[in-house]
């Protein structure tokens, strides 16, 4: 199984990618979480990126494609994955279609979380993160059981550094200039599986396993 899990900011990718994770039994490669780590890290990548994710910019092609490829080589992805937050404009989704070519490998579909921008900015700011384990909490719509402690693994919550109003703003922005064209770009391709990401957490993955065994 190869996906690609696309949505506007705070629709609900990564919260499912757990779910579709553990389900079919595919790494899961989300490149935010990937440029988080380098940031907390402290490298070079991780500095360089920061200035673009605190104001809500995508991190330049440069600095994103390559990483991307070189770990969709590694050997636990030979089997399949699920992509999360790449590709997010078109150059990045011809890269991406280049490297699976020469590879003699193709997608099997891409799922769009569709929710309307109206309720996003909530869902963003109202995100808690773990910095620990990577849970993703929401204050109203799944607060964790004792609030700020991660339920999994009782590390302090944290809210991302680009969860912020202004922030979040410029993203649903910077996503209907540059990643929706790719809506269009896999429906040509007929890979496009829409499913409703305005319902219950667990009505949504519902959906998503349906569309997969269509
Ligand atoms: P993304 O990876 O698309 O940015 P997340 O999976 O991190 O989105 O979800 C954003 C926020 O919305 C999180 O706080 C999460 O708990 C919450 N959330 C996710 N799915 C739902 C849902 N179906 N209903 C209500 N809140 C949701
Ligand atoms: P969300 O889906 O909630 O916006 P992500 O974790 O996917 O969160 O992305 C957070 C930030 O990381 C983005 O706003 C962007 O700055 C950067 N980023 C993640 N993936 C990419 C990508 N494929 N290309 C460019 N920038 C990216
Ligand atoms: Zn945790």
């Amino acid at each position: 199984m190869k996906l690609l899990i696309m949505g506007r900011p705070g629709a609900g990718k990564g919260t499912q990618a757990v779910n579709i994770r553990e389900y079919y039994n595919i790494p899961h490669i989300s490149t935010g979480d990937i440029f988080r780590a380098n940031i907390k890290g402290q490298t070079k990548l991780g500095k360089e990126a920061k200035e673009y994710m605190d104001k809500g910019l995508l991190v330049p092609d440069s600095l994103t494609i390559d990483l991307v490829k070189d770990r969709l080589s590694q050997e636990d992805c030979q089997k399949g994955f699920l992509l999360d937050g790449f590709p997010r404009n078109l150059e990045q989704a011809k890269a991406l279609d280049d490297f699976l070519k020469a590879n003699n490998d193709s997608l099997d579909a891409v799922l769009d979380i569709d929710v309307k921008p109206e309720i996003l900015i909530d869902r963003i700011v109202g995100r808690r993160v773990c910095p620990q384990c990577g849970a993703t909490f929401h204050i109203k719509n799944n607060p964790s059981k004792v609030e700020g402690v991660c339920d999994v693994c009782g590390a302090k919550l944290i809210q991302r550094n680009d969860d912020t109003y202004a922030t979040a703003e410029n993203r649903l922005k910077v996503y209907d200039e540059q990643t929706a064209p790719l809506l269009d770009y896999y429906k040509n391709q007929h890979l496009l599986k829409t499913v409703n990401g305005d319902q219950d957490f667990a009505k949504v993955f519902e959906d998503i396993k349906k569309v997969l065994t269509k």
